[in-house]
């Protein structure tokens, strides 16, 4: 059998250290992948020229499965977000972000566990926009959702909650306002969710969402929803679970799959060993569920529950004082 290949971007910011703790791990895990490194971002630009050079792209075709560290866009004219032309460009329409309560973070909840499925391509991230007078003082942006994006989206959130045991998709939306994007999309989720009668249906306004994801988070099980709404919901969600640092997501499509933190290259803490790498240790037990090797994803999510619950070596943002790779050590010595 030839080994399975993983892209590997260690990416920008805190990228570096939080990649090489998963891959270290990945390793130890005896996974058997083959890593194959590649540049993209800033640290790209800086040694190429390109944000995105050629051969990155070449190495995620090739291997269909990448493992990434944030990506920083310089600010400005000109630059497209480098996470959305992936998206676009491998047509990563999925995006699975789930949270999941740990015992010993700093969270005020304990019983989260809630999957925001977004859709990755369309809506209000489709990059369609621009200045529409001379001095710059009107400008617009254009959002796209098409019935075949949407029902792309919604079926995947009930495939998946099919395949997971899950209860109840909730659709979020804005259709009595935004009528004809946010419409639409209702429209095609209630006739999906009609073909999935095992699975309870409900449907929220998103600014209602927000307040009841607060309130009362556990009533929430799988979320699927538009681009704009579900990456900030997204970030609400980690909030729920401890902040940023637990927070994984997994971009997908029908070839190619990337699987990466949440959250930002981190300026502010970047090289100083202050990083909790378990939002890509958590974004590569995704990958590994997702390569159907289940026992090894589940002995790594252990192993992450365990050094978090006893609180032995974490890192700042949950209460402790210990540096990412201590914190990974930890990981190390419970597989
Ligand atoms: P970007 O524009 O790249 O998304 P951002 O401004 O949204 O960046 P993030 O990089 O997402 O910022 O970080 C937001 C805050 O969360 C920062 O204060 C950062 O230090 C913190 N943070 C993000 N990731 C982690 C992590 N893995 N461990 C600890 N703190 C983190
Ligand atoms: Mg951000």
């Amino acid at each position: 059998m030839t080994k399975q290949k993983i892209t590997v971007i260690p990416g920008d910011g805190i990228g570096p250290s939080i990649i090489e703790s998963a891959v270290q791990i990945l390793k130890k895990l005896e996974c058997g992948f083959d890593f194959d490194y590649a540049d993209a971002g800033l640290t790209a630009y800086e040694k190429t020229g390109e944000l995105l050079p050629q051969q990155t792209l070449d190495l995620i075709e090739q291997n269909k499965v990448a493992l990434k560290g944030p990506l920083t866009t310089p600010v400005g004219e000109g630059f497209t977000s480098i996470n959305v032309t992936l998206r676009k460009k491998f047509a990563l329409y999925a995006n699975l972000r789930p949270v999941l309560s740990f015992k010993g973070t700093r969270a005020r909840y304990e019983n989260i566990d809630i999957i925001t499925i977004r859709e990755n391509t369309q809506g209000m991230y489709s990059g369609l926009g621009q200045t529409l007078s001379d001095d710059g003082a009107t400008a617009e942006a254009k959002s796209q959702i098409t019935r075949e994006g949407a029902e792309a989206i919604v079926t995947f959130a009930y495939e998946l909650a099919k395949k997971e045991g899950r209860k109840k998709v909730t659709a979020v939306h804005k259709a009595n306002i935004l009528k004809s994007t946010s419409g639409l999309f209702l429209k095609v989720a209630r006739e999906v969710g009609a073909r999935y009668p095992d699975i309870e249906s409900t449907e929220m306004i998103v600014d209602n969402t927000c307040m009841q994801l607060v309130m009362n988070p556990e009533q929430f099980d799988v979320i699927v929803t538009t681009n704009l709404f579900g990456d900030i919901i997204s970030d609400l969600c980690a909030g729920l679970v401890g902040g940023l640092g637990m927070a994984p997501g997994a971009n997908i499509g029908t070839d190619c799959a990337i699987f990466e933190a949440v959250h930002g290259s981190a300026p502010d803490i970047a090289g100083k060993n202050l990083a909790n790498p378990t939002s890509v240790i958590l974004a590569s037990v995704q990958m590994l569920e997702y390569l159907g090797m289940k026992d090894k994803a589940d002995r790594l999510r252990n192993a992450v529950r365990d050094v978090i619950e006893t609180g032995d070596r974490t890192t700042r943002d949950l209460g402790g004082s210990a540096g990412t790779t201590e914190f990974t050590q930890a990981v190390l010595e419970r597989l």
